[in-house]
C-alpha cells in the first residue's frame, strides 16, 4: 500500500470505529478512534502533521484550560477552524484522532501527557511548546518530577522548536537545558514548592537570593519576560499561553491579554446541593491542593478524597501540603479516604468530622457560605450527580 493510501484507509477505519463507539454509548469516540487509525498506520501523527503549525501544550497542572486558551487565540486570530482535543484526550491515540478529523486546518493546539512529551515532540514537529509546570502528580501516574524533568532533558535536543516555560521551576529549566530556543516567562522568583534540591545533581538548591542556584551551574537564567509574581497557577498559565500565541503570529492586545489573565480561575464548579451552593475546587496533586487552599474563604469547608484509579492509590501526597489555611475552621472529610485526611489534619491541629458522603458533609452545615475541595474522581462524581447519571456522589465504599 503507499504511503497516502494507507493513511487514509486508517483515518476512513478510525472515523467509523469513532462513529461507532458513540452510538454505542462508549464515549467520544476519539481513543477508539485513534487506536484503529495508529493499528494500521503507525505513522499516521507524523504525516497528519506534516504542513500544519503545531503547538503541545503539557505540564502537572492546568492542559486543559491552557490548550482551550490558546486555541481559543489562534482561532479569533485565523478566523479559521484550529484543530484541537476538546475532551482533554493527552495520549496518542487521542492526538491521532484529533489530527485525523480535520486534515486541512493549519493550526492545532495539541495537549499532551508528560510521559508521551518526547515522542510527540518527535512526531509532531511542533512550532512551538508551552511546559506550564512540573510539580508531584499522583505518583504511580506520572511518576517523580525529577524522572519527567530527566526524560525531558534528553529529549529535548532540536534546534527548530521554541519552549515557552515559567523560568522559576527549576524542573523546566534542567529540561529545556538542551534545546536550541527557550522564551522564559518570570514570576519573579516564585519558590518552587517540590524543588528543594537540584533537578539535575540532587545537590540542596540555594534558593537565598530569591532564585536558585546550585553548584553545578544550574540556575535561574534571565527571564525574556516578567509578569507579576501573585499571579495564580491558572493566571500563570494564561501569561504563558499567551507568550505561545505571539510566537505562533497571533499578537493579541494588552487588554485582552490582561483579560485573559484575570478571567483564568482554577477549576472550581459550583454545586447545588439539597438546595446549598457549594463552590467546589477540583484538586488532584499537592500543587493545585495548596492553590485550592489559599482560595477558601468559607468557614465551614468539606475535603472529598477517593483513591480510585486516576486519583492514585498512594496518597501520601496527604502529607505534603500544609493546611494551615483551614485553622480555626468547621472541616467534614468525606471520600474513600476521609479517614486518612482527617487524620492528617489532625496531626496539624485542625478538628475534623467524617461524614459518609458528600450530601451528608453538606447537610451537616448551616446554610452559607460552604467551600469544597475534591480528588478527581470525587469530583467526577459530582458532575455526574448534576447531570443526573447518578445518585452516589462521594459515597464511600
Ligand atoms: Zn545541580
Amino acid at each position: 500500500m503507499t504511503r497516502s493510501l494507507r493513511l487514509s484507509a486508517a483515518c476512513k477505519a478510525g472515523e467509523i470505529a469513532g462513529r461507532l463507539s458513540v452510538k454505542l454509548g462508549r464515549g467520544r469516540g476519539e481513543t477508539l478512534s485513534g487506536r484503529v487509525i495508529l493499528a494500521i498506520d503507525p505513522n499516521a501523527i507524523a504525516k497528519l502533521s506534516e504542513n500544519r503549525d503545531i503547538v503541545i501544550v503539557s505540564g502537572t497542572n492546568g492542559k486543559t484550560t491552557s490548550t482551550k486558551n490558546l486555541a481559543e487565540i489562534l482561532r479569533n486570530f485565523a478566523g479559521e477552524g484550529v484543530s484541537t482535543s476538546q475532551s482533554g484526550a493527552n495520549m496518542p491515540a487521542g492526538i491521532a484522532s484529533l489530527l485525523a478529523q480535520k486534515p486541512r486546518n493549519r493550526f492545532a493546539v495539541i495537549e499532551c501527557d508528560e510521559m508521551y512529551l518526547p515522542d510527540m515532540y518527535q512526531k509532531l514537529s511542533p512550532k512551538v511548546i508551552v511546559l506550564l509546570n512540573l510539580s508531584r502528580d499522583q505518583l504511580h501516574r506520572t511518576g517523580e518530577v525529577r524522572k519527567v524533568s530527566n526524560l525531558w532533558n534528553q529529549a529535548f535536543t532540536k534546534d527548530d522548536v521554541t519552549f515557552v516555560i515559567d523560568r522559576d521551576d527549576p524542573f523546566l529549566e534542567f529540561a529545556v537545558a538542551n534545546a536550541g530556543h527557550v522564551i522564559r516567562v518570570s514570576f519573579n522568583g516564585r519558590r518552587h514548592p517540590d524543588a528543594a534540591t537540584c533537578p539535575s545533581c540532587a545537590a540542596i538548591l540555594d534558593w537565598s537570593t530569591g532564585d536558585y542556584l546550585c553548584k553545578c551551574g544550574l540556575g535561574s537564567k534571565l527571564p525574556d519576560i516578567r509578569a507579576d509574581r501573585r499571579l495564580s497557577g491558572p493566571q500563570r498559565n494564561a501569561a504563558l499561553v499567551i507568550e505561545a500565541a505571539r510566537l505562533m503570529g497571533a499578537e493579541i492586545l494588552a487588554n485582552e491579554a490582561t483579560k485573559l489573565i484575570d478571567e483564568s480561575p482554577d477549576r472550581i464548579h459550583e454545586f447545588v446541593i439539597s438546595g446549598k451552593k457549594v463552590p467546589t475546587h477540583l484538586a488532584k496533586n499537592p500543587e493545585s491542593w495548596r492553590q485550592a487552599l489559599s482560595d477558601v474563604k468559607a468557614d465551614q469547608v468539606v475535603l472529598s478524597v477517593n483513591a480510585r484509579g486516576i486519583d492514585g492509590r498512594d496518597t501520601s501526597w496527604l502529607w505534603d501540603i500544609d493546611y494551615s489555611a483551614l485553622l480555626g475552621k468547621k472541616v467534614i472529610c468525606t471520600g474513600e479516604r476521609r479517614l486518612d485526611v482527617a487524620y492528617r489534619l489532625s496531626v496539624q491541629g485542625i478538628d475534623t468530622e467524617v461524614a459518609g458522603s458528600f450530601q451528608e458533609a453538606v447537610a451537616a452545615f448551616i446554610e452559607a457560605p460552604i467551600q469544597a475541595i475534591a480528588s478527581y474522581t470525587a469530583y467526577q462524581d459530582l458532575l455526574a450527580l448534576e447531570l443526573g447519571l447518578t445518585t452516589g456522589a462521594g459515597e464511600s465504599k
